[in-house]
């Protein structure tokens, strides 16, 4: 019988409903792996193609199974068993399916989808058989029955689980093909063993219900077809859907995969919140920030790491409807460990729906804030005391001016300077100086209080600004301040002190700007000073004038020497008994650039202050030696050029030195040279006359200026290597007038010529002056009855005289003056 049965088959068609079987399931299953992701309407379109696509393929199978098969007889079928055996293996399907699309991982899933599908195939097809209608009765064999129905039921159940394995796999194509012909045999298998199981025994045509409507075999191949096309259509439409789908969620993923790898490998912390600001993700730079795993703080409130500030910029995000981006805001970070750190946040917005999230970039600036501080520090700040500087001082200066204009209010700016520091400093070097005045600034700075401001202006020098003062408060703080400073210092075991002058000046009083403000509390500083030190002092209009001046002579100073300001004039010395000028003293005159000409006796004591009368006497000394070098190559009849000498130049141990070299340099004889000493050089004898004796070894001569005037004994004058008395100028003065001055003159020329001293006096103006002089014996005089002191060329032109010939002319011209 079943021999039989085999040779009844068409091969051709028997492969055909394979085939479609095979397609069916494919097609249907590539749907419901649609249906695993899709929700709402988008799950009841797919699981209505999907069902019906296997719904049609097990039809058609089952149909075209039927064609295959030759039963002998003529089989038509009733329309309505095959509507309703089309509708089972449909409902059944759709329900598999829908299963399927609601819980994926479930062994009962598995089961019941498939325990669906197979009860379609099954039902479909017994139903199918019911609908032939032919001259025979079919009897069925039991075992195979129930045989068709296992294979129904595990072939579809195996064809599921490979299939949902192929749906979490996602891309391994053919395990869609693997269960898709696990399906294929499911419905074949199922037909086939079914068909088997059948035997068709043949009865009179006459016992043949007849219907009214019946389906031939031609009707139903033209159903088929039309079935197996509707399935490959469909087929093909999945296909190319399913390939489009794929591209572009390839597409979605690759850029997905990008964008994560770009957020993971971000220096910046990537941070993503819902609308309450709750965290979604946090990348690996949030990890490193913050110190928290990502897993520590997904769904965490912002607030765990972004503690304030941030409300405002999220609610300005908020607020609006719109997606923003791009804004930045510096707040301040909160690290795992507690420490708070500064960050740059720039929030954006995206929405979805009514739900808005935030996109956080943050950065940690801790390195700029700091490298900007650092930057601060060096612009504003000094070095060695980091107060404030000269730049700070005056930019707080400004704005507190600024200020204090709108509201009438006074401030006070004081300026102090260390007595005798450079003492500290020279003694005991540097580091001493430089932590004494770390000292200095904080023991200062403990009289203030924080709304006052304390800078260093420069070496010992520093500056207070005090605001919404008065001049009673600052005098108080002045007073503490000084008392302050005159405790002694403790450094390195040592006992130090030192003593600050206070210049104050006052806002609006003294100045409006900061420049004035400072340069007057400095001018007041002067005069602190000026009065010994230790002490405060106001600015006041006439101290300007005095001070200013003098300022600028110090500043000038310096460069006076290089930029050829210094000029020596030289003043005739008058030999009395012959009315021959016979020498002259070098006098130096400044030409300065604002204050025109500037008397020596007003720059040289400056000079001396600022130790720059060194260079200047070198410069005076060599320059007259050079100038007198000519004069006395021309003029035989001189003998001398006398310069004044500093005591602070005569001090040097190397002065003869000096002035040995400047001889040699110019080379001019050492017997035309006087250098004029004040009484202070020679105030330490045992030290000066050592040096008054090498130069007289070398053949210098020496004059004591402005004699009378200081406070040398005469009992000691006798030990002094002199050549020469200069009787200061206030005893010739009232000479004609005054029997005491005169006597006074009278007595110095005595001993002089006692000690073998020359004399000369100074400041002869008058006939009657000098007649005065020659009655008191006086050798020689100088003053303006001769001459002023007058530039070179002058004295050229009006006192040297060029000898034409040789040493002859010399003795007769002599004789003529003397005469
Ligand atoms: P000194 O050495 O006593 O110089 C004499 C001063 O008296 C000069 O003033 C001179 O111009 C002035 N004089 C001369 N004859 C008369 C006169 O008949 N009547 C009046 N009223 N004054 C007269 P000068 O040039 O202003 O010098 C002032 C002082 O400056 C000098 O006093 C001297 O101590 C110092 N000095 C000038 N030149 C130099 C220099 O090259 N080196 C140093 N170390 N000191 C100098
Ligand atoms: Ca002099
Ligand atoms: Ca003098």
């Amino acid at each position: 019988m079943m021999g039989d049965q085999f040779s009844q088959y068409n091969v051709w068609l028997v492969s055909l409903s394979f085939a479609i079987a095979v397609l069916s399931a494919f097609t249907s299953l590539h749907i419901a792996s649609r249906l695993l992701g899709s929700k709402g309407n988008d799950r009841i379109v797919w699981v209505s193609i999907g069902s019906f696509t296997l719904g049609a393929g097990i039809w058609s199978m089952h149909f075209v199974g039927m064609l295959a098969y030759d039963t002998h007889m003529t089989v038509t079928y009733d329309p309505l068993l095959m509507s309703i055996s089309i509708l089972f293996s449909i409902v059944s399907s759709a329900i598999a399916f829908y299963v399927i699309s609601i819980e994926v991982n479930k062994t009962s899933t598995y089961l019941l989808g498939s325990g669906l599908i197979g009860m379609g195939i099954i039902s479909m097809h017994y139903i199918g058989m019911a609908a032939m209608q032919m001259p025979a009765a079919i009897t069925y064999n039991g075992k195979l029955v129930a045989l068709s129905v296992c294979i129904a039921f595990i072939a579809s159940y195996t064809a599921l689980k490979l299939f949902l394995s192929y749906a979490q796999a996602a891309s391994c194509k053919w395990r869609l093909w693997t269960s898709a012909c696990v399906m294929g045999v499911a419905i074949t298998g199922m037909h086939y063993t079914g068909m088997a199981a059948a035997s068709f025994d043949g009865m009179s045509v006459a016992i043949l219900p007849q219907m009214d409507s019946s389906i031939d075999q031609d009707t139903l191949g033209y159903l088929v077809v039309g079935g197996v096309l509707l399935i490959m259509a469909f087929t093909v439409i999945v296909i190319k859907y399913q390939a489009r789908i794929e591209d572009s969620n390839h597409r979605f993923a690759i850029i997905d995969r990008m964008h994560r790898s770009i957020i993971e490998s971000a220096n910046d912390a990537v941070i993503t919140a819902d609308h309450d600001g709750n965290i979604l993700s946090w990348n690996k730079a949030a990890e490193r920030i913050f110190g928290y795993h990502s897993k520590e703080v997904i769904e965490a409130p912002l607030e765990k790491i972004l503690p304030t500030g941030f409300q405002n910029a999220h609610q300005d995000q908020g607020e609006g409807n719109d997606e923003r981006t791009g804004q930045t805001v510096e707040l301040e970070g909160i690290h795992k460990s507690g420490r708070a750190f500064p960050i740059e946040l720039s929030l954006s917005t995206i929405k979805d729906g009514a739900n808005v999230y935030f996109t956080g970039i943050i950065r940690n600036i801790t390195e700029r804030i700091e490298s900007q501080k650092r930057i601060e520090e060096l612009v504003y700040r000094d070095d060695l005391t980091h107060l404030p500087n000269r730049r700070m001082l005056y930019d707080h200066l400004s704005s507190c001016i600024e200020e204090a204009a709108d509201r009438a209010q006074t401030i006070a700016v004081m300026f102090l300077d260390l007595d005798r520091f450079k003492q500290i400093n020279d003694v005991y070097g540097h580091r001493v100086g430089d932590h004494f005045l770390k000292k200095v600034a904080r023991r200062t700075q403990s009289c203030l209080t924080s709304n006052d401001l304390l800078a260093r202006q420069s070496g010992d020098e520093f500056v207070i600004v005090l605001t919404e003062t008065s001049e009673d408060e600052v005098r108080n703080v002045a007073k503490e301040i000084i008392q302050a400073i005159a405790e002694p210092f403790f450094i390195d075991n040592l006992e130090l002190y030192t003593s600050t002058s206070v210049g104050i000046s006052l806002y609006p009083k003294d100045g409006t700007d900061a420049d004035t403000l400072l340069k007057h509390a400095d001018t007041a500083m002067y005069e602190a000073k000026k009065e010994g030190g230790n002490q405060y002092s106001f600015f006041t209009n006439e101290l300007d004038q005095v001070i200013s001046r003098k300022m600028m002579i110090e500043t000038g100073l310096r460069k006076a020497i290089e930029r050829e300001e210094l000029e020596v004039y030289y003043q005739p010395q008058v030999n009395v008994a012959t009315q021959k000028v016979i020498g002259f003293e070098a006098l130096v005159r400044w030409n300065h650039p604002v204050l025109g000409l500037v008397s020596p006796g007003e720059f040289i004591p400056l000079a001396e202050e600022a130790n720059l009368i060194i260079p200047m006497g070198e410069w005076i000394l060599r320059e007259a030696c050079l100038k007198f070098k000519e004069w006395v190559d021309d003029d035989h009849t001189l003998t001398h050029i006398s310069v004044n000498i500093s005591a602070i130049q005569f001090k040097q141990p190397n002065f003869p030195d000096i002035v040995k070299a400047t001889l040699k340099e110019t080379n001019l004889d050492p017997s035309y040279l006087e250098l004029e000493l004040t009484e202070s050089s020679v105030q330490e004898p045992e030290r000066a006359i050592p040096t008054m004796h090498r130069l007289k070894m070398m053949g210098v001569k020496l004059s004591l200026d402005d004699f009378g005037t200081g406070y040398s004994s005469l009992s000691y004058l006798k030990d002094f290597p002199l050549d020469t008395l200069k009787i200061d100028r206030s005893f010739t003065q009232a000479i004609h007038e005054n029997q005491r001055d005169k006597a006074v003159v009278e007595t110095i020329v005595h001993m002089a010529l006692k000690l073998g001293l020359n004399v000369i006096a100074e400041g002869i103006e008058t006939p009657e002056q000098l007649n005065k002089i020659i009655e008191s014996k006086c050798h020689e005089y100088q003053g303006y009855l001769c001459s002023p002191p007058l530039p070179q060329h002058q004295i050229a032109a009006k006192f040297i005289k060029k000898e034409l010939s040789l040493n002859i002319q010399k003795e007769p011209l002599n004789q003529e003056a003397s005469s």
